[in-house]
């Protein structure tokens, strides 16, 4: 369990994004029959898609995005001298996210071809628990509201908070889908951490790892699966790279 410390009395929270989509503020900003109950629990105080006050106190920041450019590692050791507690929010945050497939290109190649051969400052996507201490780690591209909520109800209550420790798969077969293993498809379910209600294979389509690794996942045991089921591990590989939440599992192999 963590001990925050701040009182249990509205809790002040800021939320701020770097580099990213704002698809994991919007979660929380969208849901409105949940929002009055959510802001009466917490007292906004930098939220740019809720509120257009900005102040500079606050107890937890959520931190939306990876770091890009030289100017927003400054800015996210500013917000972390700040905040009492430091939340990773969302895929981006955690992991470099989505916005890591471009580390794999010359980056400023890359950009100026983006921005009309325009020279603008990038670096290669960096999840921000490379530059700052990180307390709480919410995955997901995009978060889930109900877990954002469970987690910050449970902080501000000074409950346990945690993530379900169990993969994807569980979620899919309690909702009796039909593997997609079975159909061809390589599908990161079973090293994925639970928590979305398998969404994806549910409408079909291949988990592709937004919520990172569960835990003690069984990797050698998932590569040897896709192996017996005679599928690509091209496929395989492309699917763990893409949000970047497997990265440790695979610089441990080459
Ligand atoms: S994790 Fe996904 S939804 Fe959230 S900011 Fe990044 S790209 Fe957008
Ligand atoms: S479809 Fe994916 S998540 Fe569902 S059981 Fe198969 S491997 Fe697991
Ligand atoms: S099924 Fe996989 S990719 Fe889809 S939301 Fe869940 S964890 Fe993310």
């Amino acid at each position: 369990m963590m001990h925050l410390g701040f009182s249990i009395a509205k809790v002040k929270v800021g939320s701020f994004d770097f580099t990213c989509c704002e698809g994991c503020q919007l979660q929380l900003a969208n849901k409105e029959s949940t929002l009055p109950e959510f802001l009466a629990l917490v007292d906004i105080r930098n939220f740019r898609e809720i509120s257009s006050e900005k102040h500079d106190d606050y107890d937890i920041a959520l931190v939306e995005g990876s770091i890009t450019r030289s100017d927003e590692i400054e800015r996210l050791k500013s917000i972390r001298e700040r905040a009492k507690v430091l939340v990773a929010f969302g895929a981006c945050a955690c992991f470099g996210g989505v916005n890591s497939l471009k580390n794999r290109l010359p980056q400023e190649e890359i950009v100026q071809e983006v921005y009309d051969g325009k020279k603008i400052e990038t670096m290669p996507s960096t999840r921000i628990g490379d530059i700052v201490t990180v307390d709480y780690h919410i995955p997901g591209c995009p978060v889930s509201k109900a877990e954002v909520e469970r987690i910050l109800v449970g902080m501000v209550t000074r409950s346990p908070v945690s993530l379900p420790k169990y993969p994807v798969c569980v979620e899919c077969k309690q909702r009796l889908n039909t593997c997609l293993f079975d159909l061809g498809e390589v599908c990161l379910g079973p090293v994925t951490r639970a928590g979305c209600d398998a969404v994806c294979p549910t409408g079909k389509t291949a988990c592709l790892g937004c919520r990172g690794p569960a835990e003690d996942i069984n990797f050698p045991s998932f590569k040897q699966l896709v192996k017996d089921k005679q599928l690509s591990e091209e496929e395989m590989r492309e699917k763990l790279e893409f949000y970047n939440g497997f990265r440790e599992y695979l610089d441990h192999e080459s």
